[in-house]
C-alpha cells in the first residue's frame, strides 16, 4: 500500500543531511510539503567535535526534495533556542497553513571515558538531544492538536541499551524514549500520537566523522570499512540506511493507532 501525505506539512529538525534528509525525502516522496530546519541552514555551528551540517548540505537536500515535487523550504534553527523553535513553527504555519508531523531528529554525539569527559560536551548533548525535544514539541503542540497530527522522534538503540564510553549520548537517548512515552500518554486524548525511531548503525557524520575515527585512530572517512564491519555485526547483514529511517518515519506518522512506540530499525542488532 502506497501511503499518501499529499497536502500535509512536515517539519524535520536536523533535516539538512544524514537521517533527517532521508526522512525528509520519504515524506516528500509521499507528497508532503517538507520544511528542513537545521543549524546548517545559516552559517552552521563550528564548535563541535565534528562538523555539523552546512549550507552545501542544505542546498543538496533541498534540491533532492524539489526533484520529488511538492513545496519545500529550509529554515534556520537551533533546537536549543526556545525563540528559534517558536519562530520555525510560526514560519511553517505562515507558509503552509498548518503542521501535521513534527520530526524531532536533530542530534549530536560525543564519546569518551567518564574520567575525561567534559562538562561542556555533556551539557551540549543534553541541550540538543533532550531539551531540543521539549522546546520543539512545546512550540508545535498547538498546531499538532489542531491537525490531529503526530510527532516522530529520532531516538536510538543507545536509548535501550548502554554502550561503553557513550554515557552522555546513551543517557540522552534513554531520556528521549522516556519523553516519547510520557508525551504519547499526555497527548493521546487530543488525538496526537508520539513515537520514536531507534536507528541502529547508519553511515552518517556521527559514525564516519566521529565514532569510527575515534575507535580506529584513523582520521579519514572510511565508508567502506564501516559498511564491511556492520555487515559482520548486524544480523540482517548490512548497516542501516537513511532510507530505512525514512520508511519507518512515514509508517509511524501514518499508523493511526500506534503511539508511545520506540521502533528499533537495526537489522536485528537490537530486538526489544
Ligand atoms: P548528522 O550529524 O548527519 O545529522 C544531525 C543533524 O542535526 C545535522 O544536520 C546537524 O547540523 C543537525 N543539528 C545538530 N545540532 C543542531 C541544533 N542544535 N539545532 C538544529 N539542528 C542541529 O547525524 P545523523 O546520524 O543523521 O543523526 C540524526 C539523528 O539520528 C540524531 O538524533 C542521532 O542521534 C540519531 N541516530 C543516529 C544513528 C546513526 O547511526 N547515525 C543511530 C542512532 C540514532
Amino acid at each position: 500500500m502506497r501511503v499518501s501525505m499529499q497536502g500535509r506539512t512536515v517539519l524535520v529538525t536536523g533535516g539538512a543531511r544524514g537521517i533527517g534528509a532521508g526522512i525528509a525525502r520519504a515524506f516528500a516522496g509521499a507528497g508532503a510539503n517538507v520544511v528542513i530546519a537545521d543549524v546548517g541552514v545559516a552559517e552552521g555551528l563550528k564548535d563541535w567535535t565534528y562538523a555539523l551540517a552546512g549550507r552545501d548540505d542544505t542546498e543538496r537536500t533541498l534540491a533532492s526534495l524539489n526533484d520529488l515535487g511538492g513545496r519545500h523550504c529550509a529554515l534556520p534553527l537551533d533546537v536549543t533556542n526556545a525563540d528559534a523553535c517558536a519562530e520555525a513553527v510560526r514560519e511553517t504555519l505562515a507558509r503552509y497553513g498548518g503542521l501535521d508531523v513534527l520530526v524531532n531528529n536533530a542530534g549530536v554525539v560525543d564519546s569518551g571515558r567518564i574520567a575525561d569527559f567534559s562538562e561542556q560536551a555533556w551539557d551540549r548533548i543534553f541541550a540538543v538531544n533532550v531539551k531540543g525535544l521539549f522546546l520543539m514539541s512545546r512550540a508545535a503542540v498547538g498546531a499538532l492538536r489542531a491537525s490531529k497530527g503526530s510527532i516522530v522522534i529520532t531516538a536510538s538503540i543507545a536509548g535501550k541499551q548502554g554502550y561503553p564510553n557513550m554515557s552522555a549520548y546513551c543517557a540522552s537517548k534513554f531520556a528521549a524514549i522516556g519523553f516519547t512515552q510520557s508525551l504519547a500518554a499526555e497527548l493521546a486524548p487530543d488525538g496526537v500520537r508520539v513515537n520514536a525511531i531507534c536507528p541502529g548503525m547508519v553511515g552518517t557524520a556521527m559514525w564516519l566523522d566521529h565514532l569510527l575515527p575515534k575507535r580506529s585512530g584513523v582520521n579519514e572517512r572510511d565508508e567502506a570499512g564501516f559498511e564491511a564491519a556492520m555487515a559482520q555485526t548486524i544480523p540482517l547483514g548490512r548497516a542501516q540506511t537513511v532510507d530505512d529511517m525514512g520508511e519507518a518515519a512515514l509508517y509511524l506518522a501514518t499508523a493511526g493507532n500506534v503511539t508511545g512506540v520506540s521502533l528499533s530499525v537495526a537489522g536485528g542488532f537490537e530486538m526489544s
